[in-house]
Order: C-alpha cells, then structure tokens, then sequence
C-alpha cells in the first residue's frame, strides 16, 4: 500500500458527521455539497429508469444520451467543440481526474499543481506512482498562476499540468488572456493539461465563464473534467465526465472496464434530466449559491473587523487566520481543530490545500447553518483571543 493521507475535507466531514450521531449540533462549513433539493427535472428521468424495473450493466463509456448532451451543454456554455465520442461518464470529476492521472503517468513523472490546490491532487498523483510538484500562486497575484510560473517549475520529468478554473479553495476565475498565456506555456513545454472545470456553471455576478476546451489550437493537449455535483448539486448521484481527444476517451474506457465497470445507470438517468435543461437546472443552483455567497460574506463581514470581498466563483471562501484576529504564525490545523472542540463548528484548515495560515470556508449550506456557524465561529475566535480555551 502507497501511504496516502485521508482527503482532509473528507475527515472532518467525518468528524462532524460523528458529533452530530452523539445528539450534538454541528456547524459544518466543510464539505462543499451544494445542500439543495433535487431540481425536479432530475428525479423524474431517476424515477423512470428505476420504474423499468430492470438493472443491466452499464455501457462502460457511458448511455449515448448522456454523452451526446454532456458535448452539447460544454459546447452551448464554454464554446468548445465536442461531439458524443469526446465524452466519457465516470463515477464523479474525482473518479475522472484518478483515471486520467492513472492513464497519462508514468513512474516518477512529475505533474505541476499550483497551490492552493483541491486537496485530492497531490494523493491522485502519488497513487498513480508520480510526483506532485506544487506551485505557489501568491495572494498578493490574487491566487493566479501564470506562464512564467511553468517555466520555472518544469523540469525533464514534467509531463501534464492540473490547472483547476473555476478554483477550489481560492474562487479565481481566470480571464481569457491569462488562460492563453498558460496553454501557450504549456505546448511550448509539451505538457498535457487536465483542466478542472467541475465549478465551471457557479461564476458570479454576471462574470463570463472561458473554458480550455474553447482554444482550438490547443485542442491535441487539454483534457476536460467536469461534474454534476457541484453546477446541478447533485453530488450524491456521483456523475463526473472527461472530455478528450477520441483517443484518450477509448483508453479511458478501458481503464473503467477494469476499475468501475461505468457508472450507475439510474444516475446517468439522473444527470439526463439535468442536462436536457442544463441552463434551467444551473440558474436555480447558481442563484441560491450566489445568495448564500452573499449571506456570508454580509454576516461575516458584520462580525470581524477584517472585511472579505465578495467571492467570484465556486462554494468557498479561503480567508486568512489574520483576518479573524488570530495569529498569522498559529497553525491552520490546530485553529480548526479548537473551532471543532470548542464550537462545533467545521473547517478545513489551509495546509491541506498546500497554504498555510489560511482557512477554508464552504458556504454552500443553508441559510440559517451558514448564519449560525458565523457566529460560533465569531465565540470561538473570542475564547482562543481572549486566552479562556
Ligand atoms: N475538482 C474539484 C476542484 C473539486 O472541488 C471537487 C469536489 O469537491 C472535484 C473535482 C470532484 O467532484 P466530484 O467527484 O463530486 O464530481
């Protein structure tokens, strides 16, 4: 066995999850599930395939249906050019990005990963026997990496770059000049890049979406990982899909006939009514998040001296310990350990994004959850401040 760590999100979800089976309230502002309903579109395709009342095997590379509406939603909202042989469907964008690594890598061959990163990168890289090789993108930068950044990183063993826009934990959206200069880069370099595209539907206030399967020139070297969880909250039906050259989509599936055996039928059926209304099923995601966004940083904001701007994109906000009024030198662990112990309040501390000093809040929750946790998380600040914890 590989030594991995648990997906740290994972964990203190787990640990939540825990307290709240012993009786005990608990805010959790760790997970990143958009907690919504199920938009009705969704259950009825659900309900009907289960009402067949029969459950063979799945196509291994996905119903055609899907797959041709998954090409055609990507090409209708981020302008790319795929057809239903660019697309597979696998168990979730985590499944997507394992397979993928799995496929590309070889031994000890390195992947460039600008930090602050999706906590699972670094561990997918290493269970496919590579090299995660982190690049700091600075606050200061406003999170972003750019070409240059590339450059000074690769070295002979670099082989593909996870470039995640939407971003998790940070919320930069990248502009389509910035995004240019990274593919530019990139072929340059002769990398691959697996672009993380899974928050592409929840960029805020008007902002525009620019997507690295929209570049035609760089067609051969991007590979997309896009999901239901997050643009259609549906996380739990676990409906992921990569978009590739045909050839990477043939390789993909085998690795799927061997591993997963394609993804469950009456969830495929699921994500068919989402996407037969992908904007309808979007909007109503996306508005109640940027609500929640809104909420957030509104209460947060009335709470603590250090005000937070409003978040671009995704179901985060990444806020440095500063801004709460604690030490920037405390450890970003031990903090959400406390907040736990203290208020029952869970969070994901920066390091496991690949920053430290840093935290991460999921205002995805309800309303009342996300309000409430603000202000126990306002108590436990006092008590750390104040010396009496
Ligand atoms: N990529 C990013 C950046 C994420 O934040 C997540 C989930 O949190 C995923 C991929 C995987 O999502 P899922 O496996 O639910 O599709």
């Amino acid at each position: 066995m590989k030594v991995l760590t648990a997906s740290a999100t994972v964990s203190i979800n787990g640990m939540a999850m825990k307290k709240r089976a012993n009786g005990e309230r608990v805010f959790n502002l760790a997970a990143g599930d958009p907690v919504l309903e199920n938009h009705p579109k969704i259950i009825q395709k659900a309900v009907a395939q289960a009402e067949k009342g029969k459950s063979p095997y799945p196509p291994v590379e996905g119903i055609p249906e899907l797959r041709m509406l998954a090409a055609e939603w990507m090409n209708a909202s981020c302008r790319t050019r795929y057809q239903k042989e660019n697309v597979l469907v696998t168990c979730g964008g985590k499944f997507a990005l394992f397979a993928l690594v799995c496929s590309l890598l070889q031994e000890d061959e390195e992947v460039l990963i600008p930090a602050p990163y999706w906590v699972s990168y670094p561990d997918i890289v290493k269970m496919a026997g590579g090299k995660p090789v982190k690049m700091e993108a600075a606050s200061p930068n406003g999170w972003k990496i750019s070409g240059k950044d590339l450059h000074q990183h690769v070295t002979e063993k670099s082989k593909i770059l996870i470039f995640n826009n939407a971003c998790n934990p940070t919320g930069v959206v990248y502009t389509k000049e910035e995004i240019s200069d990274i593919l530019s880069a990139a072929k340059r370099l002769g990398l691959i890049v697996i672009s993380d595209e899974v928050y592409s539907g929840l960029v805020y206030d008007g902002r525009s979406y620019i997507s690295c399967g929209s570049f035609p020139e760089h067609k051969e070297r991007i590979i997309i990982v896009q999901s239901c969880s997050k643009n259609f909250a549906m996380a739990g039906w676990r409906i992921g899909f990569v978009l590739g050259s045909e050839s990477i989509i043939r390789r993909l599936a085998i690795l799927q006939t061997q591993s997963t055996t394609g993804t469950s039928l009456i969830s495929q059926w699921a994500a068919v009514g989402a996407l037969e209304d992908a904007d309808e099923v979007n909007r109503y995601v996306k508005d109640q998040m940027q609500r929640r966004r809104d909420l957030f940083v509104h209460t947060y904001n009335s709470l603590f001296p250090t005000q937070i701007d409003a978040i671009p994109s995704a179901l985060y906000a990444f806020v440095p310990l500063s801004a709460m009024g604690i030490q920037a030198t405390r450890d970003s662990t031990a903090f959400c350990e406390q907040m736990i112990a203290l208020e029952n309040i869970a969070l994901v501390p920066g390091n496991a994004f690949g920053v430290e000093g840093y935290v991460r809040f999921a205002y995805s929750e309800s309303e009342e959850e996300i309000v409430q946790a603000l202000h126990a998380l306002k108590r436990g600040c006092e008590r750390l401040i104040g010396g009496k914890a």
